[in-house]
């Protein structure tokens, strides 16, 4: 800094006028510590250059010679450009962007002195301050700002947003939001959380807004608002990640939601019957999440090239796969098959005429035990209505007493052998998908699943169940089934 001469406090911003370096020094709030390097430059091209009007003899729009004083008015930073004869205002705070005002010259190239006394038109000057609405034929050189919006049209507001807020569809709420609202910016994933840029009138309720639409899984832990100031952007777009590593909280893992799990049911709908269906709203994150911020290229994901038609939902903003980054189907994503324990495949065709997944559910169905790998390790398998099978399952896993979890296909299923209220209803729908423990009541189940207790515990399926189309072996058989191994009872 060289002889610098004015300082004023600038929609949030702290401008000063640095004269002897013929620029003006702006930081993005106040700095926080001695020594802090500003963040923009006006008046040069960069932070380096310090030449009156850039090197050249005459000024420019962008330059200017020995600025002496500041003032902030509204949105616009006047800047006395004095070795100049000017006054200039600039409302956009970026490095080497242009004033738009000008006042005492007839036009940005011009330096002569006292234009003020010889050119009358040009004592809007007293008008200056804002006032927009009826100055314009009065204005003179002012140059009308760029926008109707006025006022704040190019302050716009940093938000820095903490909490459970990536891989959750949080991205593409906040923009189809801030396209209702009609506002201008960008969003993107940092490693601390998500950072949104907004500019427009509708800024000010944007948080308050967004915080009433927070997605199913999205949770908002802390907000941190500054103001910016710099050219706003033609459109609210959803901008690359930025920074390594993940500090926010890992999103865990969600349960099928009801969309997905519609779809996987519908035998005219692409993912009938896929077993890793999942969307903005539900799915594997922490599963698959290899480093952030959270991206497909990021997780074990990154294998599986998109198709066109998931592209195409991925690129969709009113898709709630927009951004889904483990967005899969039977074209492009993983598959499932069957295995015998030895190795060596099962031919499903013994056990279902539809795919391996339904096999699988023929085998648990004929007594077999099933290791099944989902999200984060292996459930073994086998149905709770045979005594004999779980006995089995007990021997092999060495388990005496402890009581085995329980999976069903709904909650209807789960009321046939079980009371469950309202509150515990919720919770096994919840996204967490938990077991929860209630009270035995209704048909018996065989004593081997919870010895000698009265309360059985119960979760839904996390993971797409597909639905058993072709009816196999013993009527009810199909829907209840497969305690879960040991590893699953710590709930
Ligand atoms: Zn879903
Ligand atoms: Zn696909």
């Amino acid at each position: 800094m060289r002889w610098p001469h004015g300082a004023t406090w600038w929609c949030g911003h702290l401008a000063i006028a640095d004269s002897g370096n013929n620029r003006i020094m702006v930081w993005d709030g106040f700095p926080d510590r001695a020594g802090a390097p500003c963040d923009a430059v006006l008046g040069q091209a960069n932070m380096t250059r310090c030449d009156h009007n850039m090197s050249s003899y005459y000024p420019s729009a962008q330059a200017v010679n020995m600025p002496y004083a500041l003032a902030a008015a509204g949105e616009r930073l006047i800047v006395a450009d004095t070795a100049n004869s000017r006054l200039l205002g600039w409302s956009n705070g970026a490095t080497a962007s242009d004033a738009r005002w000008l006042s005492c010259q007839p036009d940005f190239a011009s330096k002569g002195d006292n234009r003020w006394g010889r050119r009358a038109r040009q004592r809007v000057l007293a008008l200056w301050p804002i006032d927009a609405g009826q100055s314009g034929r009065n204005r003179g050189q002012w140059e009308q700002p760029r926008t109707v919006v006025g006022v704040g049209a190019v302050i716009g507001e940093r938000l820095i947003v903490r909490g459970q807020v990536q891989g959750v569809g949080f991205r593409p709420t906040v923009w189809r939001l801030a396209n209702e609202l009609g506002l201008t910016g960008d969003v993107r994933n940092t490693s601390e959380g998500v950072e949104i840029r907004v500019w427009g009138a509708g800024s000010d309720g944007f948080e308050k807004a967004l915080r009433a639409a927070l997605p199913a899984l999205a949770r908002i832990d802390a907000v941190e608002r500054r103001p910016i100031v710099a050219a706003p952007p033609s459109d609210f777009s959803i901008a690359a990640s930025a920074g390594e590593g993940m500090h926010g909280a890992v999103t865990p893992d969600a349960a099928i939601c009801a969309d997905c799990h519609e779809e996987i049911r519908d035998p005219f709908a692409r993912r009938y019957r896929y077993p890793f269906a999942n969307c903005t709203n539900c799915g594997p994150r922490f599963s698959i999440i290899e480093s952030g911020p959270y991206d497909r290229a990021r997780t074990t994901m990154r294998g599986f090239a998109i198709c066109g038609e998931c592209g195409a939902e991925y690129a969709d903003p009113a898709d709630r796969r927009f951004h889904a980054q483990p967005i899969a189907c039977h074209a492009c994503g993983p598959r499932a098959w069957i295995e015998h324990l030895g190795g060596g495949t099962v031919q499903h065709e013994a056990f279902s005429m539809l795919d391996d997944v339904d096999a699988a559910g023929g085998m648990l169905k004929n007594g077999h035990i099933v290791a099944i790998k989902g999200l984060g390790g292996f459930h073994l398998a086998c149905d709770a209505t045979r005594a004999d099978v779980v006995e089995t399952l007990r021997a092999r896993k060495a388990r005496r007493g402890k009581a085995f979890a329980l999976m069903a296909r709904d909650i209807e299923v789960i009321r046939k052998y079980a009371q469950v209220s309202d509150e515990e209803a919720a919770l096994l729908a919840s996204p967490e998908a938990p077991i929860v423990l209630l009270r035995a009541s209704g048909e018996a189940l065989p004593d081997a699943v919870a010895p000698g207790l009265d309360r059985i515990g119960f979760m839904l399926p996390y993971t797409p169940p597909p639905p058993r189309s072709a009816p196999h072996g013993a009527p009810g058989g199909d829907d209840l089934g497969q305690p879960l191994g040991p590893s699953a009872m710590h709930g």
